[in-house]
């Protein structure tokens, strides 16, 4: 096979088209229009939800979301350890520190006890954190049951990065609904995309009203243009909403194909040698990505089997490098249990597209064999 086999790759349906056409025929270029309402409403309603904004991408999202619950310079923000840096930059951009926490090993995100130390732990230093952000990496939700009471206890708001997490499901309720407020992404890679953008959810209205506000340069209302604070261009465009208007109506069937993408890799590599992230009871993954451990002698199998699939132009990855150990944040306070790093190591997330053919799966799975 010489065609690339990517991670994740956009996949569009061909209604996102007739949405895109719409747009250009009455010149809602602008960037704005009448299709992000659009979208807004169909985001809030997929996800059972009464509030929504629609914005540029997941990270803008996300700082929105922390100038929204007034994390600002010297304040100190909770976050889980193992996922992408687009879940704490905008910690940084607020000038805030982050706080690492590390993974639990059943659903590999946030630990609820490391959680409660953390809290406790900065309460002791004098500072109370003044936001959590809790990411369900992979599409796998994090153990809310155990992190909302916490959360509450403390009186400290939570932010659930559900950027690669949209349409899972943690007790009945959609991923990105449980917190306070709720932040998906749209980048070309993620489950469903709109070519780049994301959105902010929430039961509370002045939130959304406000994180909107900021979203569009803060221009205070007023027969002239009136800035009374520091605004952001977050706003997603009227073609972007477009593309999302027409993801949506394949969003369910792309979560079914997703899934069905982990069953043929799991019958396929077995659990001899394998082992995959495991889906609580009360969770329904998306299967955003499908990602394996490698169990023994991981030290060269990991990098050995990467290197094979580059051979044959298939697309593989580690799994994501936890913040803590990174180099940008190696000053900031971290409560770690070896988990993540221990993920990282092992991990590496396969070709999961929702257009990867069966045969494609068979040729990656041979060639992932070849090296085991
Ligand atoms: C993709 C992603 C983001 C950022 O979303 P963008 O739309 O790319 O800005 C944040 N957090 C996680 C966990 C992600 O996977």
């Amino acid at each position: 096979m010489s065609k690339r086999i990517y991670l994740s790759p956009p996949h569009m349906c061909g209604e996102e088209q007739k949405y895109i056409e719409r747009a250009f025929k009455s010149n809602w270029i602008a960037p704005v229009g009448p299709a992000i309402t659009e979208f807004e409403n169909k985001l809030a309603q997929y996800n059972a939800i009464d509030h929504c904004v629609a914005v540029s991408s997941g990270t803008a999202a996300i700082h929105l979301a922390l100038i929204t619950l007034g994390v600002g310079k010297g304040d100190e923000v909770i976050c889980s350890s193992f996922t992408f840096s687009g879940s704490c930059n905008p910690i940084m951009y607020q000038s805030a520190t982050p706080v690492f926490i590390d993974s639990e090993p059943e659903s590999w995100n946030m630990d609820p006890t490391l959680l409660e130390q953390a809290i406790q732990d900065r309460i002791r230093l004098g500072k109370k954190p003044k936001a959590i952000i809790v990411v369900h990496l992979f599409g796998m939700p994090a153990n809310m049951d155990k992190i909302m009471p916490i959360a509450k206890q403390h009186e400290i708001p939570v932010i659930e990065d559900a950027a690669e997490a949209l349409g899972s499901i943690y007790n009945g309720r959609k991923a990105g609904t449980i917190g306070d407020i709720g932040i998906f992404s749209f980048n070309g890679n993620k489950i469903i995309t709109t070519s780049g953008g994301g959105a902010m959810v929430s039961f509370c209205k002045e939130w959304i009203d406000r994180a909107r506000f900021l979203s569009s340069q803060s221009r205070t209302p007023a027969p002239y243009y009136l800035h009374e604070e520091v605004g952001y261009n977050y706003q997603l465009s009227n073609i972007c909403a477009s593309i999302g208007l027409g993801q949506m109506h394949v969003l369910e069937e792309r979560i079914k194909t997703r899934r069905a993408n982990f069953c043929t890799y799991k019958n396929k590599l077995g659990e001899e040698q394998f082992s995959f992230q495991l889906e609580a009871e009360n969770s329904v993954s998306n299967r955003w990505l499908t990602t394996v451990l490698i169990k023994s002698n991981f030290e060269h199998k990991v990098g050995e089997v990467l290197t094979q699939l580059e051979t044959k132009n298939i697309e593989g990855r580690r799994l994501w490098k936890p913040m803590h150990v990174q180099p940008i944040f190696k000053n900031a306070p971290a409560y770690v249990n070896g988990v993540s790093e221990s993920l990282f190591l092992k991990g590496l997330c396969l070709p999961s597209g929702s257009n990867l053919t069966e045969e494609e799966i068979g040729f990656i799975v041979d060639n992932i064999r070849s090296k085991m």
